[in-house]
């Protein structure tokens, strides 16, 4: 079953594979959407400071525990620090004060991993890195780590003296598979999570404003009835999401997929009872296009 599967990170701390993602959720509907993925059997929730809809999440977070009969420590709670805050970039006792104002929202002691949600400045992401350092020298939260950085940016937390990551979310999917990325952080320790998983989907982020003009057209592709995604999945008798889901945790990814809809978010849980074949994965290896699409024509991981 999905639920029982994870990875450890190298703080010890195991993170399940299947975790339910919340971009792009209003707060005033995140909490019957995560309410909904823990009676479900998701046990891992990704939010940030800037999706604004922490309140809502730890609403959801109050009431799933309730409904599954689960425990606080049951689930793993990711939120995300903005590194900036008007225009200007956040300090290390800020960005401590970032993370107390978010465990406020969401209504809990401890987050299970705090992320630096994206690279902006050299000299913000090293101050910024000790007050993540901080955090988890104080308990507030079980893990830290970074999302879109690259492995130059890693380099810089090293060469300062600062601890390494114990995560790196990055956008990860056949489209925009970051294997050099991923090789270094393998070697690292560094546990890579997956984001936008299902961007290759024609239903991905259809909602208006939700998607950018690179996104529309690579939607259309998704669209055409000879889409590698539609007969791999016909092959392996899943949808294509769940396929998309199934390729990010056979390489050890975990996967976050985000959706409002029951049905969807029933499905998207549902993604290991099959295995992509040696075969069918050397030939999705082969339909990388390199960058991303999440942060529309911004791809954040080169991005200094
Ligand atoms: P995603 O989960 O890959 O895809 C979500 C989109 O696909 C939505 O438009 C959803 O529509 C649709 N969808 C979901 N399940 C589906 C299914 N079974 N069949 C067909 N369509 C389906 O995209 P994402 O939200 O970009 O990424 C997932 C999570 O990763 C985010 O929610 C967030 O937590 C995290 N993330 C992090 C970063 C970062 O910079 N760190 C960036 C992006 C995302 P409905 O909602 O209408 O079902």
């Amino acid at each position: 079953m999905a639920a029982m599967l994870t990875r450890e990170l190298t703080s010890g701390v195991q993170i399940p594979l299947v975790g339910f993602g919340t971009y792009l959720i209003p707060d005033d509907e995140a909490a019957a959407a995560v309410e909904n993925a823990l009676v479900t059997g998701y046990r891992h929730i990704d939010t940030a400071e800037f999706y604004n809809n922490e309140r809502g999440v730890g609403e959801g977070l109050r009431r799933g525990l309730q409904q599954a009969g689960i425990e606080r420590g049951d689930v793993f709670v990711t939120t995300k620090l903005w590194p900036q805050t008007h225009d200007r970039n956040k300090s290390t006792q800020e960005t401590v004060r970032s993370l107390d104002e978010s465990l406020n929202r969401l209504g809990v002691d401890q987050v299970d991993l705090y992320l630096i949600h994206a690279t902006f400045g050299r000299e913000q992401r090293l101050q910024q890195w000790q007050g993540l350092a901080d955090a988890y020298n104080s308990g507030k939260a079980r893990a830290i780590g970074v999302s879109n950085f690259n492995a130059s940016h890693i380099d810089e937390l090293i060469a300062a003296g600062l601890p390494l990551p114990h995560a790196n979310q990055i956008e990860l999917h056949p489209w925009s598979q970051k294997p050099g990325l991923v090789a270094y952080l393998n070697q690292k320790g560094i546990t890579p999570i997956a984001y936008s998983s299902l961007a290759p989907l024609s239903t991905w982020r259809t909602a208006p404003g939700h998607a950018s003009g690179k996104t529309r057209q690579m939607r259309a592709e998704g669209e055409q009835a000879d889409s590698p995604f539609k007969r791999l999945a016909e092959k392996y008798g899943v949808s294509e999401a769940q396929f998309l889901l199934g390729w990010g945790l056979q390489n050890g990814y975990p996967v976050l997929p985000k959706s409002t809809k029951p049905e969807r978010i029933r499905q998207n849980f549902d993604i290991d009872s099959f295995q992509i074949d040696s075969a069918d994965m050397e030939y999705i290896r082969g339909l990388d296009r390199g960058a991303g699409l999440a942060w529309g024509e911004v791809d954040p991981v080169t991005h200094d």
